[in-house]
């Protein structure tokens, strides 16, 4: 039997067509999807669309188009078996990681998929994302949904959304997950790699409204000044510091860098130690210049990609307000985010 799914489209480059006059690209009108991707009629699904107000660029992301997106799921969630959103490529990383934390105990697919090239465009690979992404919302088995959890489908894969990141600008494979196996692959058949994937909850749905983005990226180089550390770390109401640190979260032992990270810890600032490198894991004990920052205080985070951090931290902020909670609850994967290895 066919399931029903809502897609929400928010924007982005798969609704855009190119105007004939002007020659730029411009959102068109999603009632004319059918005619894009008249196989859609084909899928033995109920497929319904719901269009936001304002479409953007993803460039243009923030707190409230997360909470917008994550109420519209919330109003519809009884109603539709999965979710697939329309969403630019540019920031979906981080719509799929937010979204991953905000909708708490979810158990239906919620799919995030976009495109490089226009749906409006002959070449597209938007016809074929929404499509697998359909498939994958709609995928049950008894009643129980296969991928339960906030994905993000692209060329013919499907992602866990909180590891991944985008990658490429130019080439169909725009995603990367480098430290989390695909959820599944798509080929003739679609092949779900069933241990990957999160587990159904019986709990209800509950969703997070509340984020707090006074969080900010640090990305070390060789050569950093100290100053400008502290003028981070000055920045008023700055709750947490993602470090992007070098190798597996190795850091200058220089003193005064040292220091203006002991001032910020001092501050009760987090400072959440996580690699520039695109796989693997932190592990601080590992070299004296990694050690050092364990010692004052900073926190590693694992494998999480920066994106996910940033999310995460939103979200623990939004919900709590005693820092030693938030950092434990960020040392603990809350929705497979991160793999701890001791
Ligand atoms: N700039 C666009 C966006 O992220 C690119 C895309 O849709 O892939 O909205």
């Amino acid at each position: 039997m066919g399931k029903k799914i809502l897609v929400i489209y928010t924007g982005g480059t798969i609704g855009m067509v190119k105007d004939e006059i002007s020659g730029t690209l411009k959102p068109f009108n999603f009632e004319d999807i059918y005619a894009h991707v008249p196989t859609l009629k084909f899928l033995k699904h109920q497929i319904d669309f719901y269009t936001f107000p304002v479409l953007i660029d993803s460039s243009n992301v923030d707190l409230k188009f997360w909470i917008e997106l994550a109420e519209c799921i919330e109003k519809f969630y009884e109603k539709y078996d999965g979710f697939v959103v329309l969403h630019g490529s540019d920031t979906m990383s981080y719509t799929a990681s937010a979204l991953s934390f905000m909708l708490e105990n979810l158990n239906k697919p919620v799919v995030l998929t976009g495109s490089q090239l226009p749906l409006g465009v002959i070449r597209t690979d938007g016809r074929r994302n929404i499509i697998n992404a359909i498939e994958v919302a709609a995928s049950y088995i008894n009643e129980t949904a296969v991928v339960p959890e906030v994905s993000i489908c692209f060329e013919n894969k499907i992602y866990r959304g909180n590891r991944t990141f985008k990658n490429n600008a130019s080439h169909f494979e725009a995603f990367l997950s480098p430290n989390y196996p695909i959820l599944a692959e798509i080929g003739i058949e679609i092949k779900y790699n069933k241990d990957a994937i999160l587990k159904r909850t019986q709990k209800k749905l509950s969703v997070i409204k509340t984020l707090d983005n006074n969080v900010v990226v640090l990305k070390l180089f060789p050569g950093i000044h100290p100053n400008m550390i502290r003028s981070v770390v000055e920045t008023s109401g700055l709750k947490a510091i993602v470090m992007e640190t070098y190798g597996s979260g190795n850091a200058p032992t220089d003193e005064l860098f040292i220091k203006e990270l002991e001032h910020a810890i001092e501050k009760n600032i987090l400072i959440i130690n996580v690699t520039q490198c695109k796989k693997g894991s932190v592990q601080m004990e590992k070299y004296e210049t990694g050690k050092k920052l364990q010692e004052i205080g900073v926190i590693g985070g694992f494998d999480i990609t920066t994106e996910s951090a940033v999310a995460k931290l939103m979200y623990l902020f939004g919900k709590e307000t005693d820092v030693l909670r938030v950092t434990a609850l960020f040392k603990t994967p809350l929705r497979g985010e991160m793999t701890i290895d001791m």
